[in-house]
């Protein structure tokens, strides 16, 4: 008899997998946690019952959300990572040599303990990297109290639910501007535009409230079903006002070796957004929504 795993994120739809064999299945202090061997996307991380990432396809999330903002920046040296437990962005963000210490923050030490356990294809060896600082905590806390600055937050925070509900509050944004450097970016996950539009309109209308200059770009994952997954980001200048030469010596620079979704061409032809998710953004508080035609 085949097992399935259901995750009804969405009313009216649901995804399945089918359950090969679980790995873990237990219950920390703030969800649900399992991991299991699935039939078509390797081992898989669910909390809550909601896909996080899948060995399969985890690549697309974890490249875009770490390597676009890095080659936009181009001299990055701190980074702050909240939540982001299964360790596959911190492992994406140690590729880069200019990184001198990764700040990551996640509430879930069993979330941690499972990736280091069954999940070594997404995290590698970043938890063990010397230049990787762990805490175990809430981050909405952290960045109202740390006095670290950072080229680069990346949020890689869950749905808005349970825990990660503060990771979509004002005061949290407040908080993570706070703690950027000038020039500093900050990148987060919004949702799929196709389900979750209005987190995706809710987030940058608050991003404008905060940044000069805030956008959308989009990848595409496949175990975040229904489509685009919308990745937004904000920063006091316009990343998007960029030379494509730029980006692609700093490409060939950064020397990233195995990667299988990002690369220069996706870094600019993500920004170009269908009607529909166009259509749920709030009119540009800067130039920053256009990415610019400048001959390459
Ligand atoms: N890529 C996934 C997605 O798009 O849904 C998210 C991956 S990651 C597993 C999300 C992490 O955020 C979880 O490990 C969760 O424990 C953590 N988290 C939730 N709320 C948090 C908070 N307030 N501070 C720090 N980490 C938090």
């Amino acid at each position: 008899m085949t097992a399935w795993f259901n995750e009804t994120l969405y009313t009216g739809f649901r995804q399945s997998h089918e359950i090969k064999k679980v790995l873990f299945e237990g219950k920390s202090k703030y969800q649900k946690v399992k991991v299991f061997e699935s039939g078509r996307f390797g081992r898989m991380l669910a909390l809550d019952g909601v896909v996080q990432c899948t060995e399969g396809d985890e690549f697309v999330y974890h490249e875009m959300l770490t390597h676009l903002p890095m080659l936009a920046h181009g001299r990055v040296q701190s980074v702050l990572i909240i939540g982001g437990g299964d360790g596959g962005i911190l492992e994406e963000v140690l590729k880069h040599k200019s990184v001198k210490r990764a700040t990551m923050v996640e509430i879930d030490d069993v979330v941690i303990k499972v990736a280091k356990k069954y999940l070594p294809k997404i995290c590698g060896k970043a938890f063990a990297d010397r230049r990787t600082n762990l805490i175990v905590g809430d981050g909405a806390q952290w960045v109202a109290e740390t006095d670290e600055r950072y080229d680069l937050v990346i949020v890689d925070r869950p749905d808005p639910v349970g825990p990660a509900t503060v990771l979509f509050s004002k005061a949290f944004y407040d908080n993570c501007r706070r703690v950027m450097k000038p020039g500093a970016i900050l990148v987060a996950q919004n949702g799929v535009p196709h389900m979750q539009g209005p987190e995706l309109t809710g987030a940058v209308k608050l991003f404008q409230k905060i940044w000069a200059h805030s956008g959308t770009y989009l990848a595409v994952v496949p175990t975040y079903v229904c489509g685009f997954m919308s990745l937004t980001w904000a920063s006091d200048r316009d990343i998007t006002d960029i030379d494509p030469r730029l980006v692609f010596r700093r490409f060939d620079k950064a020397n990233l070796k195995g990667l299988n979704y990002y690369n220069p061409e996706i870094h600019f032809g993500a920004f170009a957004l269908p009607n529909f998710v166009a259509r749920l953004l709030p009119a540009p508080r800067s130039r920053a929504a256009k990415p610019k035609r400048r001959s390459a």
